[in-house]
């Protein structure tokens, strides 16, 4: 069994891989919620949606965001009505949230809600919230606060981040299954997300945080930073906000607290040493991810790297 944490573009690439390594009924991956929010009144949770979406095998992979094939009709429908949505949302993917947003009003915890939805897409991993609570992702930049969305949806990142804070982490409970996840796991893995708005959020979980902080398997994460500058997103412009280096090693550093090792891009070799220096053992391969035998290859590293033994080199086949 593995735990993986998750935010909605990077890792979700990883995920095909493990997946088709060891089974999706093996893994357990806590989701990112820092950037739920509301549209059209509609509970939206990109990431978790993508993790879904991903392991159904129906995630639109050119946005990492709804349905591959998708219309958008109602989405152009409210465009016309003069109250544009600042996220895309497709005709199917609408029905989902819907859904989602269904159960929610009646009470069903988030968590629920999740496997409730994951079961509809025959989706066999556990995929869980980070937590039930509402916590909401604030940056701070000189233009002001806002969302995660405003941030890098309606402004383009545009805005010189001061400081991001977690709105409600310091009172959220880790989901009911996190924190087991993380005790029983033979290894932890932190995909190619986000550190700042996609496992910031889950690691301002305290009981989360501490959870990691205590295990003796080990806890692995995966560089979103290639060469200097993130593969997509504004993780770049949010860690020099925060006053981290746009490198590997700043990664390192966010991490050190929880995380054992680091995979780095072969073509950051020369920066092993330094995260040697702050304690992590450093794993080189190619991090560019872009089709599925890449994956598949990352996903193998990780685990050898993570000392998680694959039955032989035979696929096993995804949920
Ligand atoms: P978000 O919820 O959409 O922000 O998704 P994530 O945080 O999961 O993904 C964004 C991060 O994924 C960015 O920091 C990217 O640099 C990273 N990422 C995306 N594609 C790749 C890839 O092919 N390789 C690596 N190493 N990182 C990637």
């Amino acid at each position: 069994m593995l735990t993986v944490l998750s935010g909605g573009t990077g890792t979700p690439k990883l995920l095909q891989g493990l997946a088709l390594l060891v089974g999706q009924e093996n893994l357990s991956i806590i989701v990112n919620t820092g950037e739920d929010l509301e549209i059209s009144g509609l509970y939206v949770s990109p990431d978790i949606d993508t993790v879904m979406y991903t392991l159904a095998g129906v995630v639109n992979e050119e946005t990492w965001y709804g349905i591959r094939g998708d219309t958008f009709e109602e989405h152009e429908r409210i465009k016309r009505e003069g109250k544009p949505e600042l996220l895309r949302i497709g005709d199917r993917d609408r029905a989902v949230k819907q859904h989602r947003t269904m159960l929610l009003k009646r009470g069903t915890p988030l968590s629920a809600v999740t496997r409730e939805l994951c079961r509809d897409f025959n989706v066999l991993a556990n995929v869980m919230p980070m937590s039930d609570d509402r916590v909401t992702t604030r940056v701070y930049t000189e233009a002001g606060p806002m969302t995660f969305h405003e941030f890098w949806v309606a402004r383009r990142a545009q805005d010189r981040v001061k400081s991001v804070l977690f709105e409600g982490a310091e009172s959220a409970r880790a989901a009911p299954g996190v924190l087991e996840a993380i005790e029983k796991s033979e290894a932890i893995i932190i995909g190619p997300s986000n550190p700042v708005t996609s496992i910031g959020p889950i690691v301002a979980i305290r009981e989360i945080r501490s959870a990691l902080e205590k295990v003796r398997v080990k806890v692995i994460a995966v560089s979103p930073i290639v060469g200097g500058s993130p593969v997509s997103g504004p993780a770049g412009a949010l860690m020099q906000g925060l006053g981290y280096e746009v490198s590997p090693v700043g990664v390192a550093q966010y991490y050190r607290d929880f995380v054992s090792g680091l995979v780095i891009d072969n073509r950051d070799e020369k920066l092993a040493p330094k995260i040697e220096e702050l304690g992590l053992e450093v794993f080189l391969t190619d991090l560019l991810l872009p089709d599925l035998p890449s994956r598949v290859k990352l996903a193998r590293s990780v685990l050898a790297f993570a000392g998680v033994k694959t039955n032989g080199p035979t696929l096993r086949k995804s949920g």
